[in-house]
């Protein structure tokens, strides 16, 4: 996998940058545009003269690496261009919320990585419970087996009378949740649950959007989607991870917290300070609060 480190510009010995912007590639993954997020990102640095401004305080045209300010751009948490170790970054967060239309497939469970999403079971005949949501009773008035809310699914059952041993089809068994995938029963008007019947566990969700992807009836949706935005991290002697400065920043917070970093770095930095070195000095809410005070 190749990331572009500020590609075709030239060195700094050659009046290149003085600050990197690693991003990922074009991925199918990403729930942002990393292209215009490092665009947006090297405007802002453009704009705070951030090249002349170091020139000055390092004196050399051969600077090391732990002089430059490294960026990342990462399309979603899985941080593929490293951002926790950079000294400031945003990683591509969606938030999915689930609404009406739910056909209990189990996709979404099968697609998280992090195990955040729960299905609310099915009675054991394979009813739906009546009071399971709102949504399940008005949609089961529809069912073409005839089926009234609460009802055993008559296709759960055509499908058990079909199988050796009254035994569920293995093409209904949800593979991670080894349970019947109960209301699929793939007749037209199929039975559909409400919301309610999906569960994010919010502590363990990522907000990467893979559940969403995977849903085949758009019954997960993306309600917001934005940058988390994460500074000081760094390799080298005293290495450290990135922390959590905003979870979820639109363009214009990310903009203002890129430039307070900035101004943060060349005025108050020691040179050769790392820029996590600077925050643990200084504490992270002065460039929170730098960054309030500008967009006033
Ligand atoms: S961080 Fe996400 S979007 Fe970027 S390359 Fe990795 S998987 Fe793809
Ligand atoms: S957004 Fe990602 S981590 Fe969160 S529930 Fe969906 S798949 Fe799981
Ligand atoms: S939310 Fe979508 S993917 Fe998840 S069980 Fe319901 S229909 Fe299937």
């Amino acid at each position: 996998m190749r990331y572009d480190m500020n590609p075709g510009r030239p060195p700094f010995a050659e009046g290149g940058d003085l600050f990197t912007i690693t991003r990922c590639p074009t991925c199918p993954n990403a729930v942002i545009d990393t292209a215009r997020a490092e665009e947006l990102m090297r405007r802002v640095m453009l704009e705070h003269d951030f090249n002349a401004r170091l020139k000055k305080r390092i004196h050399t045209n051969r600077p090391l690496h732990h002089q430059l300010l490294h960026l990342a751009v990462a399309g979603c948490p899985n941080s593929c261009s490293q951002p926790q170790i950079k000294d400031f970054a945003v990683q591509g967060q969606t938030v999915p919320e689930a609404v009406d239309g739910c056909i209990l497939c189990g996709s979404c469970a099968e697609a998280c990585p992090e195990r955040a999403v729960v299905l609310v079971e099915p009675r054991p005949d394979g009813a739906v419970a009546a009071d399971a949501s709102p949504g399940v009773s008005a949609v089961a008035e529809d069912c073409p087996g005839g089926a009234a809310a609460g009802d055993a699914c008559p296709g759960s059952e055509a499908r058990k009378d079909a199988a050796p041993g009254g035994a569920i089809a293995p093409d209904h068994v949800g593979p991670s949740t080894g349970r019947e995938k109960s209301l699929n029963c793939g007749l037209p008007g199929e039975h559909a649950a409400g919301r309610d019947q999906v569960h994010i566990d919010r502590e363990k969700c990522l907000n990467c959007g893979q559940c969403a992807r995977a849903c085949p009836a758009g019954a997960l949706t993306a309600v917001r989607t934005g940058y988390r935005v994460l500074a000081g991290g760094r390799l080298g002697r005293h290495p450290a991870l990135a922390r959590e400065v905003l979870p979820m920043a639109t363009e214009e917070e990310l903009a203002g917290l890129l430039g307070a970093a900035v101004d943060l770095f060349l005025t108050a930095g020691h040179p050769g300070e790392r820029f996590g070195a600077l925050l643990d000095r200084v504490g992270m809410a002065r460039l929170v609060d730098s960054s309030n005070r500008c967009s006033r």
